[in-house]
C-alpha cells in the first residue's frame, strides 16, 4: 500500500513534468507558420504504415544499423504492453491489460514480449559496440561541415541505450522472479508456458538466491524498470530521442505533392520573400527539427558534405533546432515581436555558403528514415538571400541577367535556338507551321545553346524524324522554363518565366511535350500545373523505349562488347522515380554490358550541377563531379551513359580532369540509341 502511494506520487510528478515540457514544445509548433498537411489522408496513412511501422528506410538502408532500429522500434511497441502491465502491478499483483491475461489472449503476447526483451537486449549490445568501439563516422559527424558534432561526447546516446538495456533486463528479472516466488498461483501457472526466457532467468535466480532472493530481485527490477521508464519519458523532449514521439507524426504529415514541386510563393500578397527568421518556418518544418534522430544518413549521402563544402544537412537542421530551443520567445512572439527582437538567422545560424552549397539533389531526403524535408527549407532561405538581400555568388549575376534580358541562363539570343538543327542539316518542323503536331519537342536551353548538348538534341530529332513521329519544336519562340531561377531562390523571376511559358504552350493548345532534360521534365510536369499548365510530359528515355518496343526504331547487331555504367540524374531519378527505363534501353542495345555503380538508382550521387551549380564555380579541391566520375571509373567502363545535359557537361569536365577522357566515352543514351539504330 505504501509502495503504491509512493509510486503514484512519483508517476504524477514525472508525468506532470513531462506534460509541462511537451506543452512547451507544442506551443512552438502551434506558433509556427501554418501549412496544410491534412489533405490526402489515405496517402498519409499508407506512408505511415510503410515508413513508420514498416521502417522501410531502415530495412532497405545501411546494415546492420537498419535492422537494429527495426527490432528496437518493434520491441518498444510490444514492450509497451509490458510497461502498462508493470505500472498496473503497483496496485494489484494480478493486473493485466483487459483481454491480455494468460487465461484470455495474453499468452502469445507474453511470449512475444519475452522474445523481444532478449532481441532488444542483443540489439542494444550491438548498438553500444558501435558507439563505444567501432565508431562509424556517420554517428560522430563528417568533417569539415559537422566539425561541431564531432567534438560532442555523445553521452546522451549511450545513456539512452543503457536505459533501454536496463528496461529489458528489468522486465525479464521481474517476470522471472514472479515465476519463482508466486509459483502455484493459478494466473502465474497459466502464463508459465508462455514465458520460457523469463523462466530461465527465474530458475537462475532461484538456484542462486533462493525464493526470497528471487522476490527481492523481482521487486528491485520492478522499481528500476518503472523509474527508468519515467526518466526516459522526461528525457525524450529534451533530446534527439524526441523522435520517439514526433517521428510517426512527421511521417504522417509528409509532403504529398510531387517531390519536385517547390512551394509557390504568393508574391502579390507577401510581406516577406523567403525565410530569414525562426518564426517564418512552417509547423511542419519545426516538426522536422523536433524529429531528427541525428542518425546522419542524410549527411552520409550529401554530395556537398562529401566534397568538403560547409553544408551537411544534419548539421543545418540541428543548428536551426538548437536556435529554436535557445530562443523560444522569437517563435512565440506575435506579429512584429511586441518588444522581442527577431534575429535574421540567415548568414548567422545558417551561413550563406551552407545554403549555396546545396545541389538540391534530394539524396538527404531520400535517405532520411523520418522523411525530413530539406530542399524546401534551403530554397526558402535562398529566396530570402536573393530577393530580400540581393546576396548571392557573383557568378550568378550573369546567370540572372541572362534570364532577365535574353530569357535564358546562357544569355544568348533566341535566334540561336535552332543552330543545332542548321549545323546538323536537319529540317525540323516548327510548331508555328505545324500547330496540329501530336508532340511538342521542348529542346530546352542546354540542348539549344550548349555545343556538346546540341549534338544530343540533333541526335534525338533525327531519331524522331526517322521514326515518323508527328512532332514540332518552338524554335526561336521557345521560352526558358526558369527552373534554374527557382532552385536559386529567384522565385519572382521563375514565376514570370514559367507563366510566360505556360501562356505560350496553352496558346498553342499543347497537350504532349517531349523533353530530353530532367530539369525541364521536372518543372514542366510538376510545377507548371501551379501556373495552369497541365501537360503530358514525356521524357526521352520513355519515348525511345516505346519506339524500340513498337519496332519503330530497330537495332543493329553488334558483336563487340561494351562495358557501360549508367549515371542516374537526380531530377529523373530521385525526383520522378525514373530509374528503370534508361536501364531497359541500355540492356536492349546489342553488345552492352551494364555495370552498376555502388551508388545508383535512389542512392546515386549528384553530378554536381543541380540547384544552380551549373552556373557557379566550385573550388578545384571540392568538386562533386570528380567524386562521381571516380565512382563511375571504379566500374571499369568503356562508356558512361547519362540522360541529362547538365550531367553530360559535368562528366566531360570530370573525365578530362582525371585524364580518363581518351579511354572512357561519355554518351547520352539518346546518342547511343541513334548509334545502334538501323534505319
Ligand atoms: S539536397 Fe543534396 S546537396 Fe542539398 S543538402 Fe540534400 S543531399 Fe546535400
Ligand atoms: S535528417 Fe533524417 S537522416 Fe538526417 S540525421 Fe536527421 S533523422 Fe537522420
Amino acid at each position: 500500500m505504501v509502495s503504491a502511494v509512493i509510486f503514484t506520487l512519483v508517476v504524477l510528478a514525472a508525468i506532470g513534468h513531462f506534460a509541462h515540457t511537451l506543452y512547451g514544445r507544442l506551443r512552438l509548433l502551434m506558433a509556427a507558420r501554418p501549412v496544410d498537411r491534412f489533405d490526402r489522408i489515405p496517402d498519409r496513412l499508407m506512408a505511415t504504415l510503410v515508413y513508420a511501422f514498416g521502417q522501410k528506410k531502415f530495412v532497405v538502408g545501411e546494415q546492420p544499423a537498419g535492422w537494429l532500429h527495426f527490432f528496437i522500434f518493434w520491441g518498444f511497441i510490444i514492450l509497451g504492453v509490458q510497461v502498462v502491465t508493470m505500472f498496473g502491478r503497483a496496485y494489484s499483483d494480478h493486473f493485466y491489460i483487459p483481454g491480455l491475461s494468460p487465461r484470455v489472449l495474453g499468452g502469445p503476447v507474453m511470449l512475444l514480449r519475452d522474445v523481444m526483451e532478449v532481441v532488444v537486449f542483443v540489439c542494444v549490445v550491438v548498438a553500444l559496440y558501435r558507439w563505444i568501439v567501432s565508431h562509424p563516422p556517420r554517428l560522430f559527424g563528417f568533417r569539415p561541415a559537422e566539425e561541431r558534432l564531432t567534438k560532442q561526447s555523445h553521452a546522451e546516446a549511450k545513456i539512452i541505450l543503457l536505459f533501454i538495456m536496463t528496461i529489458v533486463i528489468g522486465g525479464l528479472v521481474y517476470d522471472g522472479g514472479r515465476l519463482v516466488y508466486m509459483a502455484g498461483d493459478p494466473a502465474i501457472e497459466a502464463g508459465r508456458m508462455w514465458e520460457p526466457l523469463s523462466g530461465l532467468v527465474g530458475r537462475f535466480l532461484s538456484s542462486a538466491f533462493g525464493v526470497g532472493g528471487a522476490k527481492f530481485a523481482s521487486d528491485t527490477a520492478w522499481w528500476t524498470h518503472n523509474l527508468i521508464i519515467l526518466a526516459f519519458l522526461n528525457l525524450l523532449p529534451r533530446s534527439k530521442h524526441f523522435h520517439v514521439i514526433t517521428g510517426i507524426p512527421n511521417v504522417f504529415f509528409k509532403k504529398t505533392e510531387p517531390a519536385g514541386a517547390l512551394d509557390k510563393m504568393d508574391l502579390e500578397n507577401s510581406e516577406r520573400f523567403g525565410t530569414s527568421q525562426i518564426d517564418q518556418f512552417t509547423w511542419k518544418q519545426v516538426l522536422d527539427m523536433f524529429s531528427c534522430t541525428e542518425c546522419g544518413r542524410c549527411s552520409a549521402q550529401c554530395p556537398a558534405t562529401a566534397s568538403g563544402k560547409p553544408l551537411a544537412p544534419r548539421q543545418l537542421l540541428l543548428n536551426l533546432r538548437d536556435y529554436l530551443y535557445e530562443h523560444p520567445e522569437q517563435m512565440l512572439a506575435k506579429g512584429d515581436g511586441g518588444g522581442v527582437a527577431k534575429e535574421n538567422i540567415v548568414g548567422t545560424v545558417v551561413a550563406d555558403d551552407v545554403l549555396w552549397s546545396c545541389t538540391t539533389c534530394r539524396a538527404c531526403e531520400e535517405a532520411c528514415p523520418v522523411l525530413i524535408e530539406y530542399v524546401d527549407k534551403i530554397v526558402d532561405m535562398r529566396r530570402h538571400l536573393v530577393q530580400e538581400e540581393a546576396r548571392f555568388p557573383t557568378e550568378l549575376t550573369r546567370t540572372f541577367k541572362g534570364m532577365e534580358t535574353q530569357g535564358n541562363p546562357w544569355g544568348l539570343s533566341a535566334e540561336k535556338r535552332m543552330d543545332w538543327a542548321d549545323a546538323a542539316g536537319l529540317e525540323v518542323p516548327l510548331l508555328a507551321n505545324n500547330p496540329n503536331a501530336e508532340y511538342l519537342y521542348y529542346v530546352g536551353c542546354a540542348g539549344a545553346f550548349d555545343d556538346r548538348n546540341k549534338k544530343t538534341t540533333a541526335s534525338f530529332a533525327r531519331l524522331l524524324l526517322k521514326a515518323g513521329l508527328n512532332f514540332a519544336v518552338l524554335g526561336p519562340e521557345e521560352p526558358c522554363n526558369g527552373e534554374t531561377a527557382r532552385r536559386l531562390g529567384n522565385e519572382y523571376l521563375y514565376q514570370s518565366m514559367a507563366q510566360m511559358a505556360v501562356d505560350l504552350l496553352n496558346g498553342y493548345n499543347v497537350k504532349k511535350i517531349i523533353v530530353n532534360c530532367p530539369h525541364c521534365f521536372n518543372t514542366m510536369k510538376n510545377e507548371f500545373p501551379q501556373f495552369g499548365g497541365n501537360y503530358e510530359v514525356i521524357h526521352a528515355a520513355d519515348l525511345l523505349s516505346d519506339l524500340i518496343k513498337r519496332g519503330k526504331i530497330q537495332l543493329k547487331e553488334e558483336r563487340r562488347h561494351t562495358n557501360v555504367t549508367y549515371h542516374d540524374s537526380c531530377y529523373y531519378g530521385r525526383y520522378n522515380g525514373v530509374y528503370e527505363t534508361p536501364r531497359e534501353i541500355l540492356q536492349r542495345l546489342p553488345g552492352m554490358r551494364l555495370n552498376e555503380m555502388e551508388r545508383s538508382r535512389n542512392k546515386a550521387m549528384c553530378c554536381g550541377a543541380g540547384g544552380g551549380w551549373m552556373w557557379m564555380e566550385e573550388p578545384r579541391d571540392k568538386r562533386v563531379n570528380l567524386l562521381r566520375v571516380q565512382q563511375a571509373l571504379e566500374t571499369n567502363p568503356d562508356m558512361i551513359a547519362v540522360s541529362c545535359p547538365f550531367c553530360t557537361t559535368m562528366f566531360i569536365d570530370g573525365l578530362k580532369a582525371k585524364e580518363a577522357d581518351e579511354k572512357v566515352q561519355l554518351v547520352n543514351i539518346v546518342e547511343l540509341v541513334e548509334q545502334r539504330a538501323k534505319f
